[in-house]
């Protein structure tokens, strides 16, 4: 049987996707050839691509100022990419520091201009979303992390602001029903919630891109990307697809507010379990919690080790919280069943019994 899968990423995906993305490898398409071994200019991969970038913008219900492409770097490339594409020479533009992957984000805009942190929660590790930011009208851009994967929390609303709004949305991507029109520019990796890792989802606004008088090398320019329909260069073709398939599968399950409203039942039913069993508690401020990775501490030391073996007993893998916080993290992405939840939940339950 199939384990349990809480991995934060890579990450279950659907068997659906899974089959479909194995049986490409050995015969796409009924061409009698490989996904792997046919050109990227191949009708049969054009088709993919354009479906994939056409999906996306379905599913977030983007307005036609957007294009979507699929580039390679990761999300850690658009860390740079963003500022190269969006900040003057000797500009400055607002961060919001909200985990160690929002620090890095800034970190790797420094080099390029002036940062401003709108706002941080490092001060308690991260476990909340700072409220009430002062976002100024100067700023070339804001630049936030709709949800932090390490320390389990997620922003439910986003600010008002009048610059370009900048969401790196690796983790939650396609897990809720939000207005993804208020942005200017989201990116994510495509291993948290699309596909394997390889692929990087970008959502950017036509209308604000070529204001700054900076000199892009063709590779990071978002404009080069787009006139070449995200095929400037020879695209991660499995990842592309396999990403497609995710798509096909969340419109097949009845889009964002179907997949949104069964996210929210998985967290939940977890949280709800975090905060009745006396031997667990939860890290993230309750108003704050992800719906994607749910972070919590079994206070016995002594008692890990029983549940370590419990879990492993029950097939259950992925759960050991990131290396900065300790613990554990239950990651509950798109694909991960409500069983595999109560199977979680189960375990605690009896680990109590049992102590
Ligand atoms: C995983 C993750 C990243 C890093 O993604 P890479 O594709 O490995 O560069 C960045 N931001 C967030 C929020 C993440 O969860």
């Amino acid at each position: 049987m199939k384990k349990h899968n809480f991995s934060a990423g890579p990450c279950i995906l659907a068997p659906e996707v899974i089959n479909g993305a194995s049986k490409a490898v050995l015969d796409f398409n009924e061409m009698n050839l490989s996904l792997l071994e046919i050109s990227h200019r191949d009708k049969n991969f054009v088709e993919v691509m354009d479906e994939a970038r056409e999906l996306s913008k379905e599913l977030m219900c983007l307005d036609e100022d957007f294009e979507v492409l699929f580039l390679q770097g990761g999300a850690s490339l658009q860390f740079c990419m963003a500022p190269y594409n969006y900040m003057n020479e000797k500009g400055k533009a607002g961060y919001l520091i909200t985990g160690t992957w929002a620090k890095k984000a800034a970190a790797e805009a420094s080099l390029f201009g002036e940062i401003e942190n709108i706002g941080s929660s490092e001060d308690k590790n991260f476990n909340y979303i700072p409220t009430k930011l002062n976002i100024g009208n100067e700023l070339d851009y804001f630049h936030c992390t709709s949800n932090n994967t390490i320390v389990g929390t997620q922003i439910k609303k986003f600010p008002e602001c009048k610059v370009p709004l900048i969401c790196d949305m690796s983790s939650d991507i396609f897990s809720r029903n939000i207005d993804f029109n208020q942005f200017s520019m989201i990116y994510a990796g495509a291993q948290k919630n699309l596909g394997p890792a390889g692929a990087t989802l970008v959502a950017v606004r036509k209308s604000g891109l070529g204001k700054t008088l900076r000199q892009l090398p063709s590779i990071l320019d978002y404009r080069k990307h787009i006139k070449s329909e995200s095929m400037f260069n020879t695209p991660p073709v499995f990842s592309i697809y396999t990403s497609l398939l995710s798509l096909r599968w969340m419109k097949k399950e009845g889009g964002l507010d179907v997949i949104e409203k069964r996210n929210d039942l998985k967290a939940n039913f977890i949280y709800k379990e975090i905060d009745r069993n006396n031997l667990f508690s939860g890290t993230a401020n309750f108003e704050d919690r992800s719906t994607m990775n749910a972070c919590f501490l079994l206070h016995n030391e002594s008692l890990k080790e029983k549940f370590n073996t419990l879990c492993k007993e029950a097939g259950i893998t992925g759960i050991n919280g990131h290396r900065s916080v300790g613990g554990y993290r239950a990651s509950m992405y798109n694909a991960l069943p409500l069983g595999s939840v109560e199977t979680l939940v189960d375990v605690m339950k009896h680990l109590e019994k049992i102590s």
